[in-house]
């Protein structure tokens, strides 16, 4: 989608610190992150909000999930654990109109969050 940041970020129109990708997902760095391992797991597929997600989109939602828990064991915090975030919309603090799962660790995270 034009004028998407995550869009041009998965077509390689914009840099990013990317550590994974395959035809279906992109995986990089958080430019702000908020832990020690701070990754955004992101279907090439434009999808706005957990919102806009629907039954054709199950395998790409598994996908993504699946995809997480490869990278958490591969970076070494699948043991210790780690957060999977998806905001939604504003009350969420929601920026980028682009799905995408945080995955949060190497520190210990609080409960409720903030
Ligand atoms: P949201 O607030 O929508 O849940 O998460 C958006 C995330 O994208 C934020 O954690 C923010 O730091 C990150 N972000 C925003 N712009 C960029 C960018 O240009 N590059 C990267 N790597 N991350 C970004
Ligand atoms: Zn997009």
């Amino acid at each position: 989608m034009k004028d998407c940041l995550f869009c041009k970020i998965s077509a390689k129109k914009i840099p990013a610190n990317i550590i994974y990708e395959d035809s279906e997902a992109v995986a990089f760095i958080d430019i702000n992150p908020q832990a020690p391992v701070h990754i955004l797991i992101v279907p090439k597929k434009h999808i706005s909000t957990s919102l806009d997600i629907t039954e054709k989109d199950n395998a790409l939602i598994g996908h993504l999930f699946r995809l997480a828990a490869k990278i958490a064991k591969e970076k070494g915090i699948s043991e210790r654990g780690f957060r999977l975030v998806m905001n939604t919309n504003a009350d969420a603090g929601q920026t980028v109109f682009h799905i995408h799962l945080h995955l949060l660790g190497g520190r210990h995270m609080h409960w409720p969050p903030g």
